[in-house]
């Protein structure tokens, strides 16, 4: 884990508000919220549910914002792609508008803290994600904010939401206007067995892709061929049941065959883990050598939501500094 630990790191694949920590989720909630251990992806989004009745306000969004900032560079991590779907709160006057403003100035203000001690701090990009209970035109609407805040530090478009809501078609046609505006995609897939919608997503050709857990071999097939890089997330796919051995997990299948692959947290408050720790689970795992682990993280810097130009700059720091 020491190892792991000083690894400077690339998260891909991380929601805010299954990152909060797990102090301010009892400060906000009281007692009775509690995280950690093995949940069911039902009961994983009946959590999220229960996070979100916390996380209502402006304040604590930005201070969540601040605080998994704060918390994966504390773990080393040196570029984050948070991603989160702007809501709708309009009993506390909260538009998708001003959620996303909330997000954004609780980076800000990560960003002045390290400035004002003279440090550069992790570079934080944000992804916007369109939730599976949202009809067409909220996932528009959360399409055009993404295109508007680029210059802000918006990087792409996340779908997620529970994997049993809603249906693909819905949202294809804000997929396309976010390819149109130059915004990157990653669709969530293959967390269940639904192998129509799996093949569509393929074929739809995302930047990358989330999970992809339940393929049969013809899915497979069709992955491997893509090429296109996919962000794994070991512990929470292991304590929400889409694998029931780490040792079956298919990053090892995937590994071997030289296929894009990044680690990820997806929701360390929930699963009490961080980059640091799936690395090591990872290493332990699949008996991946210190200099596999290192690469692991000098490729996910490939894959990040950048202008070709800042990856580059990016892939070359990490390496520089794996040397
Ligand atoms: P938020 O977008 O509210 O900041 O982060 C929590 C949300 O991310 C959840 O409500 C859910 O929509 C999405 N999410 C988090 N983890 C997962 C996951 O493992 N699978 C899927 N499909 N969605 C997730």
């Amino acid at each position: 884990l020491a190892f792991c630990r000083s690894l400077p790191k690339i998260e891909l694949h991380a929601h805010l508000n299954g990152s909060v920590r797990e102090s301010t989720l009892q400060e906000l909630a009281g007692e009775q919220l509690k995280l950690g251990g093995a949940k069911t992806l039902p009961e994983c989004f009946k959590l999220f549910d229960a996070i979100h009745r916390c996380t209502t306000i402006h304040e604590r969004i930005q201070r969540i914002a601040r605080e998994a900032a704060e918390d994966f560079a504390a773990d080393n991590v040196v570029y984050l792609e948070l991603r989160t779907s702007p809501k709708v709160h309009l009993e506390h006057g909260v538009t998708k508008r001003s959620y996303v403003d909330a997000v954004l100035a609780g980076l800000a203000e990560y960003q002045a803290a390290c400035s004002a001690v003279g440090q550069t701090g992790a570079t934080v990009r944000l992804l916007l994600s369109i939730d599976r209970r949202e009809d067409a035109a909220a996932a528009l609407a959360t399409v055009e904010l993404a295109a508007e805040l680029m210059p802000r530090g918006v990087a792409g478009i996340d779908l997620s939401g529970n994997p049993a809501a809603g249906e693909l078609a819905t949202w294809l046609p804000a997929l396309r206007r976010a390819r149109s505006l130059g915004l990157a995609l990653t669709l969530h897939a293959a967390e269940v067995f639904n192998p129509g919608e799996t093949a569509a997503m393929l074929d739809f050709a995302p930047e990358r892709l989330g999970h992809m857990c339940c393929l049969d071999a013809r899915l497979e097939a069709q992955l491997a061929a893509s090429r296109i890089p996919i962000e794994l997330c070991l512990t929470s796919n292991l304590l929400s049941g889409s694998v029931t051995r780490l040792p079956d997990h298919h990053f090892a299948a995937l590994h071997r065959a030289g296929h894009p692959v990044c680690l990820c947290t997806d929701d360390c408050g929930i699963y009490g883990t961080s980059l640091s720790r799936e690395l090591a689970l990872a290493g332990a795992c699949f008996d991946l050598s210190p200099a596999a682990l290192a690469r692991l993280c000098r490729d996910a810097a490939g894959y990040a939501f950048l202008p070709a130009d800042e990856r580059a700059a990016l892939q070359a720091r990490e390496a520089a500094r794996a040397a």
